[in-house]
């Protein structure tokens, strides 16, 4: 393998800092640091002067093109290619690229979804440069380009993207954070920032297995497969060496993350065979979202590089754990003090423990809203199923914490539990001091030292949702906080009653059990906790007057807009379940069906030449007679699945139609899959149409 410098393509494609205090002049770089601190309007004279460092620093890169990158509603990305080239008069043509243009763009996206918040009469969006988050190269096969992150609004305003609203969530933290430092007598610091660092698991396969399985292809994720008699019962795969094929690809995809100035950090296999995990450190939210779309770009990219297929399903395999993204957030003072550290004695930090508690309380009163956050129609098959936390939203603090909460509940604060020493047993060993608290792998939503880890956010969805809804509601909650304790006459008595009512209130919320198991159900019931299955479930509160009004009074979204994204949830819902349920019919009439068919015309065969020759057929016949049941079941199940779709696509109502799916066509397509997968372990593996599991988890 050749042998690399980190620190020479770390960033080299990357307009950061150091290029920009290289290449502009010193007044305008001030200028342009200035608006970014102080979230101030670009002037154009600046614009126009950064625009051209931009172009010639591409250009020398070798660029030909420059894209305004941007996230719409599918939550993926998008870009439109623009050379650029101007022609002169002579006939040539010379490179241009205006502060105009590096600013504002117009991609007709009438296409995208936008939720009923513009017709396609109005096709006209706009792209608008986040100078917060820098631009960078794209180089592949086909050349080299420069990508422009960008913000994507309709005509009229209305954000039709994921960073919009993720921008004016790290607004509104920072307004009402800032208050809650003031009072606190901080008179410094001039902003507040979320961070996140989201770790992303997905799974790698082989690529001609893959190219044999249309469920795959068309939906992400296998709609039949009976599970292989070895899967991740002996844990070995966890942590296990990775393979050099797999090595290969990591290393590849590190080096192109570095490239792009993404700090790609730790790699290791995860749980189910053929999964692994990636984990950049973390950084401002909106630039760490940037980056995880980009992750998860070259991560498809790469991998057929290497004859592999990355899977970023949450589930691609019934079975065997999917994959999710651990949000691990915080939030901090441009001085860099961690507003959600502890410290050595929690219970003197009273500035750590109102952030703390305006944490809890946001998760309590908007859990719903959280929930629907980390929802897609790929994490219906996690969220409660043993793998993954339950759809129940709750808090995990350990026990040092809410030792310290029941203190301020009973309005005595007094002291911290500390962490103990621990002897291995081994003298040769050193002696190492426990942390304060454990950690809990079954919580949704766990502190985890210094930052709250959000377990339950999806493999392949963009984090910029989940996380505009937690820099909202903690935002939200903070509000109510400074209200309060602005008018108070004496600050600390103020906070402390504050405090103990909220431990109050919203500790219904915190729970340090085992999350997995039956008996936190009927508890979280009892505590009045919503228990939300389905996404289809959580949708409507996002339209709730509650919801809108916290929205709207933070900036971060509109009626309209709130309402459009509601429309977008249940359409996705309904638009890849519909996929899911053609492919399934698909796969039974072309494949499976005449799979069986010939299977048992050979076992027919074999039974009357038995006969013929007076021989004993009754094993033969057994099979068949078993075959031709599961046959029936299947399908009973095809026509289902077909009578079902039928219904559910003539309903205009979309929450109606989302629930038709869910009740009627969901369950038919489990049931056309359980007689599937019967026969999968009856049928002659020669005839099986295509690559089983056991064949695509174990054959990288
Ligand atoms: P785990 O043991 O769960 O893998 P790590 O400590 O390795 O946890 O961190 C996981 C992720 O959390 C990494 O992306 C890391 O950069 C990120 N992280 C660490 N500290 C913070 C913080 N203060 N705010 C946000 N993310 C953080
Ligand atoms: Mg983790």
């Amino acid at each position: 393998m050749e042998k690399i410098s980190i620190p020479e393509i770390y960033g080299m494609n990357v307009f950061n800092d150091a290029v920009m205090r290289e290449r502009l002049p010193k007044k305008i770089y001030k200028e342009f640091k200035d608006t970014i601190q102080n979230g101030d309007e670009l002037k154009p004279e600046v614009a126009e002067v950064i625009a051209n460092a931009m172009k010639d620093w591409a250009i020398e890169r070798g660029a030909t093109h420059y894209t305004h990158w941007f996230q719409p509603m599918t939550g993926i990305t998008a870009e439109k290619h623009d050379a650029f080239i101007s022609p002169t008069k002579d006939g040539k043509a010379i490179m241009e690229f205006s502060g105009k243009e590096l600013i504002k763009g117009e991609p007709d996206a009438s296409s995208f979804p936008s939720g009923g918040l513009r017709g396609t009469f109005e096709a006209r969006g706009y792209s608008v440069w986040d100078c917060t988050s820098p631009a960078f190269l794209k180089e592949d096969a086909s050349g080299v380009t420069l990508c422009i992150p960008t913000a994507f609004c309709s005509y009229t305003g209305e954000a039709l993207d994921k960073k919009t609203p993720l921008l004016r969530s790290m607004q509104a933290i920072n307004t009402q954070a800032l208050r809650i430092l003031r009072l606190f007598g901080d008179t410094e610091t001039k902003k507040v920032t979320t961070s996140v660092g989201p770790e992303q698991e997905y799974f790698l396969i082989d690529k001609d297995l893959y190219d044999q399985r249309k469920d795959l292809i068309f939906t992400g994720r296998t709609l039949f497969g009976a599970v292989p008699p070895k899967g991740q019962q002996l844990d070995d795969h966890y942590f296990g060496t990775i393979k050099e094929k797999i090595a290969c690809f990591m290393h590849d995809l590190d080096i192109e993350c570095w490239k792009l100035g993404i700090s790609a950090k730790t790699e290791h296999n995860e749980v189910a065979p053929s999964q692994h995990e990636l984990a950049p450190i973390y950084d401002d939210t909106n630039v760490a979202t940037d980056h995880n779309q980009l992750i998860m770009e070259y991560m498809k990219k790469l991998a057929p590089r290497h004859g592999l297929v990355c899977l970023l399903h949450e589930k691609p395999f019934a079975g065997v754990n999917g994959s999710g993204k651990h949000n691990n957030w915080s939030i901090a003072t441009d001085g860099g003090q961690n507003l959600l550290d502890p410290g050595k004695e929690p219970h003197k930090n009273k500035l750590f423990l109102t952030f703390l508690l305006a944490v809890i309380k946001a998760v309590d009163e908007y859990a719903p809203l959280l929930r629907l956050s980390a929802s897609n129609p790929g994490n219906e098959h996690r969220l409660g199923a043993q793998e993954a936390p339950p759809a129940i939203v709750s808090v995990f603090l350990g026990e040092q914490l809410e030792d310290i909460l029941k203190q301020i509940e009973a309005g005595n604060l007094t002291n911290s539990k500390k962490g103990e020493n621990m002897s291995i047993g081994v003298n040769t060993l050193p002696r190492i001091k426990k942390d304060a608290t454990d950690r809990n792998r079954t919580s949704p939503f766990a502190f985890t030292g210094n930052k709250f880890e959000f377990r339950m956010v999806p493999s392949s969805a963009s984090i910029a949702g989940p996380n505009f809804v937690l820099n909202t509601i903690v935002a939200d909650a903070l509000k109510d906080f400074a209200d309060e304790l602005e008018g108070a006459d004496d600050f600390d008595s103020a906070l402390a009653a504050l405090m103990q009512k909220t431990v109050k209130e919203h500790k219904k919320v915190i729970f340090n059990g085992n999350g997995y198991s039956d008996e936190w159900i009927a508890e979280a019931e009892k505590r009045g906790l919503p228990n939300l299955k389905s996404m289809v479930d959580a949708i409507p509160y996002y339209t709730m007057p509650k919801t809108v009004k916290m929205f709207s009074e933070h900036g971060v979204l509109t009626k309209a807009e709130v309402e459009s994204r509601a429309e977008i949830k249940y359409e996705d819902y309904i638009n890849k379940l519909t996929i899911e349920a053609k492919t399934m019919l698909d796969m039974i009439a072309k494949q499976i069906k005449p799979a069986v068919i010939a299977y048992a015309k050979s076992l027919a065969d074999a039974i009357a030449s038995l006969n013929a020759v007076g021989a004993d057929a009754s094993v033969e016949t057994e099979l068949l007679n078993s075959i031709t049941k599961e046959n029936n079941a299947l399908n009973d199940g095809f026509k289902e699945i077909k009578s079902s779709l039928d219904n559910a696509e003539t309903i205009d109502d979309l929450k109606d139609k989302a629930n038709a799916f869910k009740n009627n066509v969901f369950v038919a397509m489990n049931k056309a899959r359980k007689a599937a997968d019967d026969l999968e372990m009856l049928v002659d593996e020669e005839y099986w149409p295509f690559p089983t599991y056991g064949d695509i988890l174990f054959n990288v």
